[in-house]
């Protein structure tokens, strides 16, 4: 059965999540457009030619377009002002002199469009807006919005079509608590918004809408703390991949359910069930596809008819497991089997449990969600190291090789830092591994505390860590380090006969913003590596900046 894959079905999501900020931003241009072309039609009413109508009929088309598109992207009293718009206008058109009646309704009606529009998106509407931006599961992420007042109706609209969702200033006062929110936007429009900049920064990512991107423009909005410039006129892609990146929802995606059934309308009402519930499923009838739909799809967890033609459940099952990484995914069969002992065999062989036939669809969904959530919760723990709970190795390298490619393609600079403990062996040797596990503690809880939220933090090895610095040169990013190295040398470690100190050395590679060639993970490790090396050699508890 041809199924999309199920990042296929994620890309669409984001895609209409896209579109349909896109189409506010479209909204917002025709609103200005008709409030011009009335006025610019008005000194005509003396010399009711063709082409005056025709100019009309071009309006009333607009005022259509118009009522159809304000619902789709939650502007329903812009809708409702529009519809008779479109019919006065087509009145109007008919007429052999223009009454003054209709001209007044029309002004009226058009003056009722604009406020719709300055009035912003009805949040009550649920056929745009963030509920139908994100799967149920998703809550709408705070985002702060600083614009000028004839923009804000169309950045709030955008923002929350992208599905987040719009927020007042939080509070400034020193030292207050900044609620937690996924990025402050700032329009470089309104006076007083690089001073704002320098208030927010540190509390919140910050993007900055630029009309201006001259060097120097770049140069003070970095001074102020900007983490992020979109130029104007807005690329909404450009916001959109920002926000997404500081929200950090882009990694979230539903749970991954591979449905195996000969019967194909079972199949296909197993995945209709399992998708209702939110999930993303892949639905096969030829058990035969079983192991390409898994390489392809990469499921949480395969839900598996066990009674099929040519071949029975067990057997699959078997051949499944018999690749490395598929070990511990989990398998549920759907069977009419009464046989306590087949059912055990079944288990022995991989199996992990059992749903009677025929099937309870709340039941399905329920087990379902469940063995899928903790395949999930496992893999992450997995993927984490359990010392100090930052990325692992693995996890590391393919956040490096997304980062980079993102940062190429937007023209970013990015910064890799590798981290040795200096003399740790004589750590352990002298105060014991426990004492040595603490420093790695402290070493990961310093990374965290004095690195951006958004900056990337690993245990790369035993008493090495490796840190990406997003949107950071390597000249800054070395200082920060080394900001953080000093710190850290500072700092005494308690043991039960006194106290002792630790350091670490550091090498430091990336690409500055706008670099010209490209570069890969690899090559950036390797420098950094090199560097670390140098850093060593030249004395310890120092960065050092690849060549
Ligand atoms: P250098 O300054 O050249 O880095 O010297 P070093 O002693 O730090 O380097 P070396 O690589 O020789 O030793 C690293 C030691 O770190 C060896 C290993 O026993 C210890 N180690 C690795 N992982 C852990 C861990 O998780 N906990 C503890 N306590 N020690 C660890
Ligand atoms: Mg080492
Ligand atoms: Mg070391």
């Amino acid at each position: 059965m041809a199924e999309p894959a199920p990042g296929a079905e994620l890309e669409m999501r984001d895609a209409l999540r896209r579109l349909r900020a896109d189409g506010v931003q479209r909204l917002g241009e025709r609103v200005r457009d008709l409030e011009a072309a009335w006025t610019a039609l008005q000194p005509r009413r003396l010399a009711w030619d063709q082409a005056a109508r025709e100019a009309v009929a071009e309006l009333a088309a607009s005022a259509h377009r118009l009522a159809g598109a304000g619902g789709t992207f939650g502007f329903p009293a812009l809708s409702a002002a529009a519809a008779p718009l479109e019919l006065i206008l087509l009145g109007l058109r008919d007429e052999a002199i223009p009454s003054t009646d209709h001209i007044r309704q029309a002004t009226l009606l058009i003056g009722a469009v604009a406020a719709a529009w300055e009035a912003g998106p009805d949040g009550h509407d649920s056929a745009a807006g963030p509920a139908a931006a994100r799967s149920p599961a998703e809550a709408a992420e705070p985002v702060f919005l600083f614009a000028e007042p004839s923009e804000r109706a169309m950045l709030s609209a955008v923002i929350a079509n992208l599905g987040y969702a719009v927020t007042r200033l939080p509070e400034l006062a020193e030292g207050a608590e900044t609620p937690r929110i996924a990025a402050a936007v700032v329009d470089d429009a309104v006076p007083g918004a690089l001073e704002l900049c320098r208030r927010l920064a540190g509390r919140a990512p910050l993007v900055l809408l630029a009309g201006e991107s001259t060097f120097e423009a770049r140069l003070a909005a970095a001074r102020a703390g900007v983490e992020a410039v979109v130029p104007k006129p807005l690329e909404v892609n450009e916001l959109a991949d920002w926000l997404d990146h500081f929200a950090g929802t882009r990694a979230e995606a539903a749970a991954s359910i591979l449905v195996v059934d000969d019967d194909a309308l079972l199949a296909e009402a197993y995945a209709l069930a399992l998708r209702q519930a939110g999930m993303q499923v892949t639905a096969i009838s030829d058990p035969a596809q079983a192991i390409a739909a898994i390489a392809a799809a990469t499921p949480d967890l395969v839900l598996m008819d066990m009674q099929m033609p040519g071949i029975d459940g067990i057997e699959l099952a078997r051949v499944i497991r018999q690749t490395r990484r598929n070990l511990s995914l989990p398998i549920l069969f759907l069977s009419a089997e009464q046989d306590p002992q087949k059912q055990m065999l079944a288990r022995r062989l991989g199996g992990d449990d059992f749903i009677p036939k025929p099937v309870d669809l709340d039941r399905l969904v329920d087990l379902v969600r469940l063995r899928a959530e903790r395949a999930r919760a496992l893999r992450a723990v997995m993927e984490t190291d359990s010392l100090t709970g930052l990325l692992n190795h693995a996890r590391f390298k393919e956040r490096l090789g997304l980062e980079l490619e993102r940062a190429q393609r937007h023209g970013m600079a990015l910064s890799l830092v590798l981290l040795d403990i200096d003399h740790f062996k004589a750590v352990n040797d002298t105060h014991g591994h426990l004492v040595g596990d603490r420093v790695i503690r402290g070493l990961s809880r310093s990374l965290q505390k004095r690195l951006r939220r958004t900056d990337v933090i690993g245990r790369y090895g035993g008493e090495e860590f490796a840190v990406l610095l997003l949107n950071t040169a390597p000249e800054a990013a070395a200082e920060i380090i080394d900001g953080i190295r000093a710190r850290f040398a500072e700092t005494p470690f308690e043991t039960t006969s006194g106290h002792f100190f630790c350091r670490f050395s550091a090498g430091v590679d990336g690409i500055a913003a706008g670099a010209a060639e490209t570069t890969s993970g690899e090559a950036l490790i390797s420098a950094a590596d090199a560097a670390l090396y140098a850093a060593k050699r030249a004395g310890r508890n120092r960065v050092t900046l690849a060549p």
